[in-house]
């Protein structure tokens, strides 16, 4: 406590040399990783996590496979020694894959939450650098504005119009305004440590500068840290439907493994053979393998989808992507490149080209075809000086060497797009942040929202007068103007003026440019100016439009989405005009489509507006919390949403979405942490991949689903039916423990990772609520089941009736049957449509599984010392021929099969959305 009351009570400097920085370099890089060394990363210590071991031994606690190994234990006690080992063999072989699969899904999940960490801006050598947050360390300077979580507990050294919502903390929601000033009192509580920002806690509003004072464990967090841990579960819907499903399966398995071993006892059958078969059943048939490997599917797929860089967060959310019907997406850096410049300035009626491109200063300003000094004409001169104070992008020069000539100037920029290209603009007029710091200081900012879509800053010059300098959209600033500036001179700003000025806004907006209007105001008194009398009355200066040109991909996402039935709409804080001109482009408006603006759409009942919501493809001049109706009206009519956000005010829709998509360029913490997908390079055809993945994954997993169901049925049917049949065991129990490793295991994982059918995104969108079994996969496990189980069954009828006595060959061409019946199978599996729709080299793996269990099948079947070890004896010609004739006939007939479904729906081609 004390401790923290020093913070407090010093002012600035002494918290600054008590911690051995200087505030304007900051730290050191070596000084930094001294530091590191003694404090440790900045982070809240997590829970324990589950040892390896336990891992382990957790694929034991299955109750089957426990009968089982006491099974073997009681046979190997009775000397059936070889069956003993084999079994416990395979049974370990199986806990050891089940184990790898689970550590490899665990391992991908975790790298997924790194991937998200929390970024901080820390000026170490004099240089701003953005760093994981866990990197900071005590005396850090560190900087925060709007959206931004707190990195570490910090004492403010600066603060513009700073917001801060600590209700983590103290539980106050209402925002705390901070200060930089050092407080008097000794003993305040957290809440009232106004010049004290605390980890974790969100800026809602503004920014500043701070000295990192504590980290890690030792913040106010970390002492509440085991209060606050909580264990998100990351189970999809999905999961927890096949978790259910598996118990009722285990129910329907033990309950059939009972009935064929009394039917066996009551045809005479050895009781203790029958009870060892009975359990090796019961363990096949059971899919213990299932959840593990929906969980490797699905973290696979979320591999593929950060190669294609789409990040998720929340692993439900892979399922709901394949489900998603419409993207909400904003204009500005998602559609659009971001890559602004600015190529024309209106001021006092003279329409004025820029040339140049990029964040390269060099550009002429052009008035009818002729070259002007922007300097000479004091309106334009004052509109460039304000587009370069008010203004918090920096632009960065490097010097970099391309090739052999002569040495490059490479210009970057550090900060908002918008504001980078006015600082251009300025710059090619001479007019640099350096070169204006003489004349003018500033000295308070009020800062751009979306909601204000203004922002304005206080400049001071030698003389001691002061200035206030606006920019904003035109529509919104001009209402707040009384006056004009007009070749120096001001004037009334008459309707007739103001018409204009709306009129020259809506033509460039109309050829897709972004308009900034500029204003200032000479303030003539200096009490404590407040924000809501300050940007009033203000003289206009002019306008400067800037392209933003659309990204490149995106027109062909959008017609994916199209073809895909899924509806796309642009939400933009942006004019009218503008992102009409660029949906038409992109294709996202459609030629009926309707566009309405923030004030319609205020106006509009909601009745009214859910009635028009399919039709509107564009919503203009919006503020972030219409994004929250627009997802609940969209949901209303039966949509899966999934709407992109990048500032603080996005997140509660970002949050109520289906799907909430964050950016992660430009995106704040508190989008990104309401979000479920993050998209790492902000453009929108990345939302359009990760559909395309959610889609392959769902399908993926339907695919192994009908595999292992029905090669589980067809193990369980061809016993049973022999039982029945008063025939002796068709299998023996190693046998059956072989099939359940080898041929239900490989392959079913390759299926995992099959590739994604070239008609995914030629489908509507799947319907949430949709059974795993809809669509064919139902009738496939069912039918494909029986087909296998009946087949080997009469390949095992043929050939022990020919010689009853060598019981041993029935088997073995029984086990081969019922194994090859599988391997073709699979193949089956991968195709919405008929066996030979797809070519089986497209999944090499899978090839592979299946030549690799074939192999297998036959080194247990022909290699010596491993015959008396499967009950198995070496077959010839005539088996053979058998085995592929019946092994083959499930799917020839298939297509046969497949008429018979009562609802083919699942199997037409799909039709085509939109
Ligand atoms: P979007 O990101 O959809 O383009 P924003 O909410 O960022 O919308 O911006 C809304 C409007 O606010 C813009 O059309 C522009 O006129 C204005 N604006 C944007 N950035 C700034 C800024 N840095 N300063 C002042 N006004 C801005
Ligand atoms: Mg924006």
């Amino acid at each position: 406590m004390g401790d923290s009351a020093r913070w407090v009570n010093w002012e600035g400097e002494k918290v600054a040399s008590h911690l051995n920085v200087d505030p304007t370099t900051g730290l050191g890089e070596r000084e930094a990783s001294e530091r590191f060394k003694k404090t440790g990363p900045n982070q809240l210590s997590e829970g324990k996590k589950n040892s390896l071991f336990f891992v382990f031994v957790d694929q034991f606690k299955d109750f089957m496979v426990l009968v089982l190994l006491v099974a073997t234990l009681i046979s190997g006690i009775l000397g059936e020694y070889t069956d003993a080992i084999a079994i416990i063999a395979i049974v370990l072989l199986n806990a050891i894959l089940g184990f790898v699969q689970e550590v490899r899904a665990e391992r991908s999940l975790s790298a997924l939450k790194k991937l998200s960490a929390p970024t901080a801006k820390v000026l170490r050598e004099g240089n701003w650098n953005r760093m994981t947050a866990d990197q900071v360390v005590p005396g850090d300077i560190v900087f925060i504005e709007s959206g931004d979580r707190i990195p570490a507990d910090v004492r403010f050294i600066k603060a513009e119009s700073l917001y801060i919502e600590e209700s983590a903390l103290t539980g106050e929601s209402l925002p705390v305004n901070k200060t930089s000033h050092a407080l008097p009192y000794s003993q305040v509580s957290l809440g009232d440590r106004k010049n004290m920002g605390y980890m974790g806690t969100m800026v809602v509003r503004g920014s500043g500068i701070g000295i990192v004072v504590h980290t890690g464990m030792a913040t106010e967090m970390g002492r509440i840290a085991h209060l606050i841990q909580s264990t998100e579960t990351m189970e999809t819907p999905l999961q927890r439907r096949l978790e259910q499903l598996g118990k009722i399966l285990i129910v329907v398995a033990l309950i059939l493994t009972a009935v064929v071993v009394v039917t066996g006892i009551l045809h005479g059958q050895d009781a203790y053979n029958m009870f060892l078969a009975g359990v090796s059943l019961a363990v096949a048939a059971i899919p213990e393998g299932l959840p593990a490997i929906v969980t490797v599917a699905l973290a696979l797929g979320v591999q593929r989808m950060i190669k294609r860089k789409a990040i998720v967060r929340k692993l439900p959310s892979v399922e709901t992507l394949g489900c998603a019907t419409v993207i909400c997406s904003d204009k500005t850096g998602t559609l659009t490149q971001n890559k602004m410049t600015v190529t024309h300035v209106w001021a006092q009626g003279d329409l004025i080209q820029v040339s140049g491109t990029g964040y390269t200063p060099e550009g002429r300003f052009r008035l009818n075809e002729k070259e002007i000094q922007p300097n000479q004409e004091p309106t334009l001169h004052r509109l460039l000086e304000i587009c370069a104070l008010c203004n918090n992008a920096q632009l960065k020069s490097s010097e970099g060497s391309s090739g052999l000539k002569k040495k490059q100037v490479q210009w970057t920029m550090d900060g908002d797009p918008t504001e980078g290209a006015l600082l251009v603009a300025a710059a090619k007029a001479g007019l640099t942040t350096q070169s204006l710091a003489q004349t003018f200081q500033r000295i308070k900012e009020v800062p751009f929202d979306s909601e204000r879509k203004m922002m304005s800053v206080i400049v001071e010059q030698p003389n001691g007068k002061r200035l206030l300098f606006s920019k904003g959209a035109p529509d919104v600033l001009l209402q707040r103007c009384t006056q004009i500036s007009l070749h120096g001179r001001i004037q009334t700003l008459t309707d007739a003026k103001k018409k204009e000025i709306l009129r020259v806004n809506d033509e460039l907006a109309g050829e897709a440019l972004r308009n900034l209007a500029f204003a200032f105001r000479e303030l003539d008194h200096r009490p404590s100016y407040h924000e809501d009398t300050l940007e009033r009355q203000l003289v206009f200066v002019g306008l400067a439009g800037m392209i933003d040109p659309p990204r490149e991909e995106v027109k062909g996402a959008i017609k994916t989405c199209h073809q895909a039935g899924i509806k796309t709409v642009m939400i933009t804080g942006d004019h009218q005009a503008t992102a009409v001109a660029i949906a038409s482009e992109l294709g996202i408006k459609r030629v009926n489509g309707l566009t309405v603006t923030g004030q319609d759409f205020y106006n509009m009942s909601d009745e009214e507006f859910q009635k028009k919501v399919n039709e509107i493809d564009v919503y203009a001049r919006v503020s972030p919390e219409h994004k929250l109706r627009i997802v609940k009206t969209l949901q209303k009519e039966g949509h899966v949403v999934a709407m992109t956000g990048d500032g603080v005010n996005d997140a509660p829709a970002i949050k109520a979405a289906d799907i909430g998509i964050a950016m992660g360029i430009t995106g704040t913490d508190v989008s990104k942490e309401a979000s479920s997908l993050v998209l790492a390079n902000d453009n929108f055809a990345t939302i359009v991949s990760a559909i395309e993945e959610g889609r392959s994954i769902y399908d993926n997993i339907r695919k192994f689903i009908s595999y292992l169901l029905a090669s589980n049925v067809g193990e369980i049917l061809i016993m049973f039916l022999a039982m029945l049949a008063g025939l002796p065991l068709p299998l023996v129990p190693i046998q059956i423990l072989w099939v359940n490793l080898v041929t239900d295991g490989l392959p079913a994982m390759a299926l995992g990772v099959d590739p994604a059918e070239e008609n995914s995104m030629h489908r509507p969108p799947r319907n949430s609520r949709e059974s795993v079994f809809a669509r064919g996969v139902g009738w496939k496990i069912v039918t494909r089941g029986l087909l296998i189980g009946l087949c080997s069954l009469a390949a095992f009828w043929v050939t022990y009736s020919e010689a009853p006595d060598d019981l041993v060959r029935a088997q073995t061409v029984a086990f081969a049957t019922l194994v090859f019946a599988q391997l073709i199978y699979v193949f089956d599996c991968r195709c919405n449509g008929s066996i030979f729709s797809r070519s089986p080299i497209e999944n090499m793996p899978l090839v592979l599984a299946v030549l690799i269990s074939a192999l297998l099948l036959l080194v247990v079947i022909y290699y010596p010392p491993l015959q008396p070890i499967f009950h198995t004896v070496s077959v010839g010609m005539r088996e053979w021929i058998l085995i592929i004739v019946t092994s083959t006939f499930p799917v020839l007939i298939a297509g046969l099969v497949d008429r018979l479904q009562p609802n083919q729906e699942g199997l037409k081609k799909p039709l085509t959305g939109n």
